[in-house]
């Protein structure tokens, strides 16, 4: 009985990774102090792995900024842009960008937290393999088994590899980057014969994207690629790993195939199991890795129940080894680093380190006997002590909170507004001055009435620039709020922070998700005080900011004790008292952000319509106890609403805010398709760039927006929250903003 893990974070303890890499960006660290740098980090895991006692140990999850850019670099699909670059130049610029060359698109990995580096393939894109010196996996192997550690390179699998890819910009219509699975295959072909002249005896291939529905020809080219490299005379024994769900058709597909091992995800897909059964599992001749320990969450694992899971499992392959249910890379490090968490919350968490140790757990009371390790079994189960009784109570008496009033009659209670009403999505510029104002306070060297003082002299100055620039819905600029998620988080009952819990989002980009843990309670209004305030220094309408539950649960480590509806009902009940107070304090437009909404969305279609109906649900419960004159927004970051498109009218939001820098068109016509009838603002400008568009452009891009759309039901707004930039951009582009927009007015 081996043990496994499919992968493990690569950041470091203290966000080590983070600090070399943007030294070596800053110029202050050179090439070789990066590499000694990211050494230290993968010895660090080998050696944790190896002390721990698993079996079996991954290489090659190091990476300096995403392993689908590693691959990308690894096979040579380079385009042409950054081919005048090199080594580390080229790898940097082809995530960020460099001078006059665009970076590669960057995109969410499944439904995870985690954002990947698109590759961009055409038909021309001429798969090779590198010189030996150049090939990661290779040096990776060779360094571990340098320091006496025999490892297991890890590579994304060419199927998955191109399914995530996207076709380069000019490729012909109808051109697929699956279109060049064989070439593909043959470079993978070589690549496992290099290897295996290296002298390893695994290797990994990830195939996550079997978890998501799949055409037949897509299986076709999964059989495809791994008959020709299982049939390849010399190479290292290969593990196909699949994780994030049930790879149901894909099963049987895989299982003939001559690969020695096959990695299945019980705690996402516990379904596997059956399909496990039902083709009469895997044969003597292969390996099982049971991912069985959960990679994507925080929580100890029942050990019980994995153990019985494995103990079902074994007579359906020659040997079973226990493993994690996908890389640990999604979780935090170690949470024995934090050491101010509530003991009974602390008790009941796994972070990677520990997930290790649960690993070897299953596999040796597997081996030695269920007595071997019964003393090191914790409680599982309900948290008694984190119940709310009371919030159960509510939300069992609301129901669904009743439907609102329909959208002609909140209409017309609602504020009167000039035709193309002008608005921003909420946050304005966090300048040094008010990140340094939150630091001082959260450090204690500054009292709350300073800190209070601080904030609201920032109120002050955005609520006077907004008047100035002549915007009609105004905002207090979110000044209070590090992150969207995190502000309510800390302020409701339910919700644990971590101090050193990060989790790469992309690159440097570390996130520190906060733990919901037990029933969601506010225990006071969260953010009346400042909006009010802001609402006391203009005639203007201030709208109230909330973000909504699928949010707040998307960005959060949840609990996995009840159904996640039913958790993101009790947020949605807490931001439902927000809304009420803000509207008590006067407050009649308040904006619920919800740009995770897609991104919850399950891997199987199947799966869509039961997620909709809970997310909508919730944000129906949060928003429909307002009254018909409370103009309720919503906010997406998005506008390719896809499978989505039919709950953005479903939510029931008065003003629906979207990114449209890149589709207008096309989006209102979907919208209306679908039967949203409520007023939107396609953002007229995309803030995710320093640029500043003039007047002409925007106006242009609203006489393209009222094609589709009646001038009453258009809202004239940015694409997302400001706050990633600077004053000396937006000010002029609202401007221009509000220009074009009393332009088009006068013409309607
Ligand atoms: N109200 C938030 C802001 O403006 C919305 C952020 C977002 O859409 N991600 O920052
Ligand atoms: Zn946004």
């Amino acid at each position: 009985m081996n043990t496994t893990v499919l992968g493990y974070p690569r950041i470091g303890g203290r966000r080590e990774l983070k600090k070399a890499t943007e030294a070596y960006w800053a110029g202050r660290l050179d090439a070789a102090g990066l590499e000694r740098a990211a050494e230290g980090l993968r010895r660090q895991t080998w050696d944790t792995l190896a002390e721990a006692g698993v079996g079996l140990i991954p290489s090659n999850t190091f990476s300096l900024y995403d392993q689908m850019l590693d691959m990308s670099v690894l096979v040579d699909a380079v385009p042409g842009r950054f081919r005048h670059l090199e080594g580390l130049d080229a790898y940097f610029a082809m995530a960020r960008g460099a001078e006059g060359v665009a970076p590669l698109e960057m995109t969410k990995w499944f439904d995870t937290n985690y954002h990947y580096i698109v590759p961009e393939i055409g038909p021309d894109t001429g798969f090779r393999v590198p010189a030996p010196t150049d090939a990661k996996p290779i040096a990776e192997y060779r360094e571990a088994a340098g320091l006496g550690i025999e490892t297991r390179p890890v590579l994304v699998g060419p199927l998955s590899y191109l399914l995530l890819s996207k076709p380069a910009p000019g490729s012909p219509t109808g051109f697929r980057p699956l279109d060049l699975l064989d070439p593909l295959v043959e470079v993978y072909a070589e690549l496992l014969e290099r290897l295996a002249g290296a002298g390893t005896q695994w290797v990994q291939l990830d195939e996550p994207v079997l978890a998501a529905d799949r055409s037949n020809a897509e299986l076709a080219a999964l059989r495809r690629a791994y008959d020709r490299l299982g049939s390849l005379p010399s190479r290292p024994r290969l593990l196909v790993a699949t994780y994030f769900g049930e790879i149901r058709d894909a099963l049987p597909v895989l299982a003939a195939t001559k690969v020695e091992a096959i990695g299945l995800d019980f705690v996402a897909g516990p379904g596997n199991r059956q399909a496990l059964g039902a083709i009469g599992g895997l044969g003597p001749a292969k390996t099982l890795v049971a991912g069985v320990v959960d990679g994507r969450n925080v929580w100890r694992t029942d050990l019980n129940a994995a153990m019985g899971t494995c103990a079902s499992l074994l007579g359906l392959s020659g040997e079973l080894v226990v493993g994690t249910s996908c890389s640990l890379l999604h979780v935090p490090l170690d949470v024995e680093e934090e050491t101010g968490l509530d003991p009974r919350l602390a008790g009941r968490l796994a972070f990677a380190r520990q997930k290790v140790d649960e690993v070897v757990l299953v596999g040796r009371a597997l081996r030695e006997g269920r007595e071997a390790v019964a003393d090191r079994i914790p409680a599982a189960g309900v948290a008694e002590e984190f119940v709310n009784a009371r919030v159960r109570a509510r939300l069992d008496a609301l129901g669904d909170g009743a439907p609102r009033r329909d959208y002609a009659e909140r209409r017309a209670a609602q504020l009167d507004l000039p035709l193309l009403p002008t608005t921003t999505i909420g946050s304005f510029p966090q300048t040094d001055e008010v990140r340094r104002a939150r630091a001082d306070h959260r450090a204690g060297r500054i009292d709350a009435a300073a800190y209070q003082a601080a904030m609201r002299a920032e109120i002050d100055r955005v609520i006077a620039l907004q008047e100035d620039i002549g915007l009609d819905v105004l905002v207090h600029g979110e000044p209070e709020r590090n992150d969207m998620v995190q502000y309510f988080a800390e302020r409701l009952d339910g919700y644990a922070h971590t101090v050193h819990g990060w989790v790469q989002s992309y690159g440097t980009r570390y996130v520190r998700p906060p733990i919901l843990f037990g029933d969601v309670a506010r225990p006071e209004p969260m953010t009346v005080a400042w909006t009010t305030y802001a609402q006391s220094q203009t005639t203007k309408p201030v709208k109230g900011m909330l973000t909504g539950p699928v949010t707040m649960l998307a960005w959060s480590f949840v609990r996995t004790d009840q159904p996640l509806a039913d958790t993101a009902r009790q947020v949605a009940l807490a931001l439902r008292d927000e809304v009420h107070d803000l509207e008590q304090a006067g407050i009649r437009v308040i904006q619920v952000d919800e740009p995770a909404l897609r991104e919850l969305l399950p891997l199987r279609r199947a799966d869509h319509a039961a997620y909709l109906d809970w997310a909508v649900g919730a944000f129906r419960l949060a928003t429909c106890g307002a009254a018909a004159s409370t103009q309720i927004h919503t906010h997406m970051c998005y506008s390719e609403f896809g499978d989505v498109i039919d709950a953005i009218g479903a939510l029931d939001a008065d003003v629906t805010s979207v990114e449209a820098a890149r589709s207008r068109m096309e989006l209102l016509t979907d919208l209306d398709d679908a039967g949203y009838r409520q007023s939107i603002g396609p953002g007229v400008y995309d803030i995710h760039s320093p640029r500043v568009p003039d007047a002409e452009e925007m106006e242009q891009a609203l006489r393209h927006a009222l094609d589709a759309v009646d001038a009453d039901r258009l809202w004239v707004n940015p694409d997302c929250g400001l706050k990633t930039r600077g004053y000396a951009e937006v000010e002029p582009a609202l401007r221009n903003m509000v220009t074009a927009a009393r332009r088009v007015r006068a013409t309607l």
